[in-house]
């Protein structure tokens, strides 16, 4: 396999998925020799199987607003891979939702799934309508109506979606409530449920909580302590708040956070009364940073991410796709940033992948930084099929065992001659090798 030949016949077949291409070409350029030494793989022509989706459901989503109008959204379920496991992965709901960015989620959540070490396949779905600016009604009304199109397509051995940008506790119960009606079966067919109807303990916390973990362990083999650190969080919904949380737990500074419109910057660090501010505008008000930065009187970046004038050591992309490029990298080494772990997915370009790496400062993939949240989605899965309840101390226990695991399997395959731990090379082979071995065993499907 040549990674630059099936690049570009990807990027001939599907001329307008950037953001698809971006991912593939990120991980078959990190496991182009390992797969060539597989002489089997090229046989069975894996590549182009593990590439393109299984299949993919697109659909229109017709709702009524409060003031009776009747709205249009298109729907989406990407199932790529189920080799391993029930295809598995969150829906996300954002204007910017698009096929483009669904496949290239799935297609990361299938290497992220294999990592966890636990047996889920990779999906993603999602819409480009928003619940920004909507009532709970209206978000109610789309949120049964877009099940009311996909709930034949998912099921606990099926496919068992979870929230993502956009869908929280909220959405995931209002779907959950429809696909049970439609269904007639109380199964676990959604993960990030409330705790009243087969939630995990931990799960809200997951990929935020997962991502220090990650961190943690990244930033013992250099003999680094977290305490006093200056973190910069982007983002201010589920990841990055609980990023901030466990942050704080440990005695690290967060000095940034943000969300679509700005950035706010607390040299500092934020308090815990802070922070409790910003979960309540954000879950509760679904108010916008800004205002956070009214009530404490800090300095406010419209239309900034954290990147460029934020002074840190350590960096936790916690928002969208591509939301530090190579100038914010550069900015970030230049400003003593010592680690980068990813809560987000794909937030790195491919340069400032490079220019981090090129640093040799830490860097992880959202694959293997932001897994707790899938993990914990999967020992949700595990606990509704035994129909158990772990308590929060088992969960957080396994999910700082996972992600101490992910890391290993990372160091194992990633590290090279002089010792740096290439993380993005060590998660895709990883990730890689399980799904091709299950794929070869199971024949050309
Ligand atoms: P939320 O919707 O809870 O929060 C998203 C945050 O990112 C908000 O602050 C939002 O700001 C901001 N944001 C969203 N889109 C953009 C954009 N285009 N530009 C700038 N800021 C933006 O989502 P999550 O916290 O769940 O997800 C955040 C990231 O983590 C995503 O990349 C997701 O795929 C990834 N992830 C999430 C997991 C989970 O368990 N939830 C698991 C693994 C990865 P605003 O309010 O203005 O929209």
């Amino acid at each position: 396999m040549k990674a630059v030949e099936v690049i570009d016949d990807l990027k001939r077949r599907f001329p307008n998925e950037p953001e698809y291409i971006q991912a593939v070409e990120e991980v078959l350029t990190t496991i182009e020799d390992v797969y060539n030494e597989n002489p089997e793989f090229e046989r069975y022509n894996l590549i182009d199987r593990l590439c393109i989706p299984d299949r993919i459901f697109a659909f229109r989503v017709s709702w009524v607003d409060d003031k009776g109008k009747v709205q249009n959204n298109m729907g989406y379920r990407v199932q790529h891979n189920n080799a391993i496991g029930p295809y598995k992965g969150g829906i996300r709901f954002h204007s910017s939702v698009n096929l483009s960015i669904l496949k290239f989620l799935a297609f990361e959540q299938t290497f992220k799934n294999s990592l966890t070490t636990l047996a889920m396949g990779g999906a993603k779905g999602g819409s480009d309508f928003s619940p920004r600016g909507k009532s709970d009604m209206e978000v109610m009304r789309f949120c049964q109506a877009f099940i009311n199109e996909l709930w034949r397509q998912i099921g606990p051995d099926t496919d068992v979606p979870a929230g993502d940008i956009g869908v929280g506790g909220r959405e995931v119960g209002y779907m959950y409530g429809q696909y049970k009606k439609m269904a007639r079966e109380f199964t676990g067919t959604f993960t990030g449920k409330g705790l009243e109807f087969g939630g995990s303990k931990i799960r809200p916390e997951a990929t935020g909580y997962g991502n220090v973990y990650f961190l943690l362990e990244m930033l013992k083999t250099r003999g680094i302590d977290i305490s006093g650190k200056r973190v910069a969080i982007s983002g201010s919904g589920n990841v990055a708040t609980y990023t901030a949380e466990k942050l704080l737990s440990l005695g690290a500074k967060v000095v940034s956070m943000s969300d679509s419109d700005g950035s706010i910057y607390v040299p500092d660090g934020l308090t815990r009364e802070q922070l409790d501010y910003i979960f309540k505008l954000k879950n509760i008000y679904r108010g916008r940073i800004r205002e956070f930065a009214e009530e404490y009187d800090c300095q406010y970046f419209e239309g900034e991410r954290p990147w460029q004038r934020v002074a840190c050591e350590i960096a936790m992309p916690s928002a969208t796709q591509n939301e530090i490029d190579g100038d914010d990298a550069r900015a970030l080494i230049a400003n003593g940033c010592i680690a980068v772990s990813e809560g987000a997915n794909m937030p790195s370009t491919p340069d400032a992948i490079r220019e981090f790496q090129k640093a040799r400062i830490l860097y992880a993939p959202g694959k293997a930084a932001n897994a707790g949240g899938v993990s914990v989605s999967g020992l949700e899965m595990a606990q509704n099929s035994q129909k158990l309840s772990w308590t929060e101390e088992e969960v957080d226990n396994k999910l700082k065992q996972i992600m101490s695991d992910i890391h290993t399997q990372c160091v194992k395959y990633g590290t090279e001659a002089d010792g740096y731990i290439n993380y993005v090379k060590g998660a895709n082979v990883a990730g890689f090798m399980k799904v091709a071995r299950a794929m070869m065993a199971q024949g050309v499907l």
